[in-house]
């Protein structure tokens, strides 16, 4: 299985180097050569095993240089044990006739970066033993609430590793801060900066750049590394679940093999939209990819016309984890959709980097429209999508599913396509309470602890076992450094 740089760094890697690597030298993004194909065959036999047994066999595709036995003790150890509160992993519930939700949020930290972040770091230390890295690795994040603390549960405790984050003081909720500041575990580092998420993430920028911190750390044996979400590692365990979503239909008799489902995926930075095209150019049977945006609408435009344009105001939402305007995994997008063309792909990075936009040609419009269908929604629809489904069907979503809900309500008026759907959730209700409770109950609420219990008593939904204990968590990390200040702050604590 070879690797290539999405804008054509030479030299063949394979997926642990991919790993290891995180971004191509180029700064282009890693992507296979080619996609291993699984046939209707594989997908019924996949539907007889368990979530742990569909992701070996699933990723062992991509990592062939992992034999059976690693393979199954990486899976056990990110899906296993009581990581994830149901066994399922990740259960696929109706919703009603014509449309499943695929829960993605019963890990540890209740949003779906679970998935992928108690993948990672087990993935990320194997592949640099078997690329020969001898050193510990240290990832540096700077989070606005979901990464980091999805990151913090994933490192914690993993041998070779350290992890530091930094969060920006004044741009996470109370419940976001407390998650962050009680993290357990002996190799973990948690910050405040005085200053926004900007700060927080120019100030990490900064901090990978300095060559004076690369010796200092690597005197001690450590080097720096990320955790976000254009390494191939984040975006291989994302494939699993498109099957395994599927495999649960089948078992349900809701369809038959072969039949055709669409997904429809709350979008930020097309991480877990593009798993799941990844998913269908393997062989799985998916019509339609319903891309659901908030009032950052960057991609539906992207989608309907075929010009990528940056060029727009930025929304905050209270859909925080979309609000986004430059989607880092198009690219691995764009270069299939280019025939895997390297140089035209890494063109359209500079004209996007040098003037926020770049067009694709009609055919490959045609194509993306084909496989893809955009949409977005603003606050008010994404709180009726909330109070609609509690009302109609029962089911408490969160913004964030509630974006992709109201989308996907918008998709059947506009086409008429009534194929079988999977919403994908992608957070609690719990992780965006006061937004959840205001659309159920009405009134404005503040995100803390307290309101968990009115959220239970209005919605029936039980409080996630690691935001009940949150409250009574002593908390571990104080510090606020100044936005200048991050370089010190990683070498005190290393
Ligand atoms: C990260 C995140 C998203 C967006 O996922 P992408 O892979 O960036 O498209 C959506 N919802 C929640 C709750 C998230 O944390």
């Amino acid at each position: 299985m070879i690797y290539h740089s999405t804008r054509g760094a030479s030299g063949e890697i394979g997926g642990c180097g991919a790993v290891a690597r995180g971004i191509a030298a180029d700064g282009g993004l890693y992507i296979p050569e080619e996609f291993p194909h699984i046939s209707p065959e594989d997908i019924e036999a996949l539907a007889g095993m368990d979530y742990i047994g569909r992701a070996k066999a699933v990723l062992g595709l991509y990592f062939p240089e992992f034999s059976e036995v690693e393979m199954q003790a990486l899976c056990e150890a990110a899906y296993g044990g009581e990581k994830f509160d149901c066994e399922a992993v990740a259960p696929t519930v109706k919703l009603n006739d014509d449309t499943h939700i695929l829960e993605l949020f019963h890990g540890p930290t209740c949003a779906f970066k679970d998935m992928a972040l108690q993948m990672l770091p087990g993935l990320l230390t194997a592949s640099l033993r078997k690329t020969g890295e001898e050193r510990k690795v240290c990832i540096l994040v700077a989070t606005s609430g979901d990464t980091g603390k999805a990151a913090l549960e994933g490192f914690r405790d993993v041998r070779g590793s350290e992890i530091v984050v930094f969060y920006p003081r004044d741009g996470v909720s109370q419940v976001q801060k407390l998650q962050m500041t009680t993290q357990e575990g002996k190799n973990v580092h948690v910050c405040a900066v005085a200053g926004n998420f900007d700060d927080a993430q120019t100030g990490v920028k900064r901090v990978f750049a300095d060559a004076e911190t690369e010796k200092l750390l690597n005197d001690k044996g450590i080097f720096l590394s990320s955790a976000n979400s254009i390494n191939w590692g984040r975006l291989a365990p994302q494939i699993v679940y498109y099957f395994s979503a599927y495999c649960d239909l089948l078992n349900e008799g809701v369809i038959k093999c072969g039949d055709l489902v669409n997904f429809c995926v709350p979008t930020g930075n097309f991480g877990n939209i593009l798993a799941g095209f990844i998913a269908s150019l393997m062989g799985l049977p998916v019509g339609r990819f319903i891309c659901a945006s908030n009032a950052n609408d960057v991609l539906t435009d992207f989608i309907r016309t075929g010009t990528y344009d940056r060029n727009r105001d930025f929304h905050t939402t209270i859909s925080p984890s979309m609000d986004i305007l430059i989607s880092s995994n198009v690219e691995r997008l764009i270069y299939l959709l280019s025939d895997c063309n390297a140089k035209l792909t890494a063109e359209r990075m500079k004209s996007l980097s040098e003037t926020g936009k770049y067009s694709l040609s009609d055919m490959e419009s045609a194509v993306l429209g084909e496989y893809f269908w955009g949409g977005c929604c603003d606050d008010e629809a994404t709180k009726a999508a909330i109070r609609e489904n509690f009302t109609e069907f029962g089911y408490t979503a969160d913004t964030h599913t509630a974006v992709a809900l109201s989308v996907l309500a918008d998709y059947r008026r506009e086409t008429g396509d009534d194929t079988h759907t999977v919403v994908v959730s992608t957070a609690s209700p719990y992780k965006f309470c006061d937004s959840v409770l205001s659309a159920v109950k009405g009134g404005e609420y503040e995100s803390t602890t307290a309101l968990f219990a009115e959220l239970e008593k209005a919605t029936g939904v039980a409080i996630p076992a690691p935001l009940a204990g949150l409250a009574a968590k002593s908390v571990r990390f104080t510090d606020c450094i100044e936005k200048d200040k991050l370089r010190d702050h990683v070498l005190s604590v290393l």
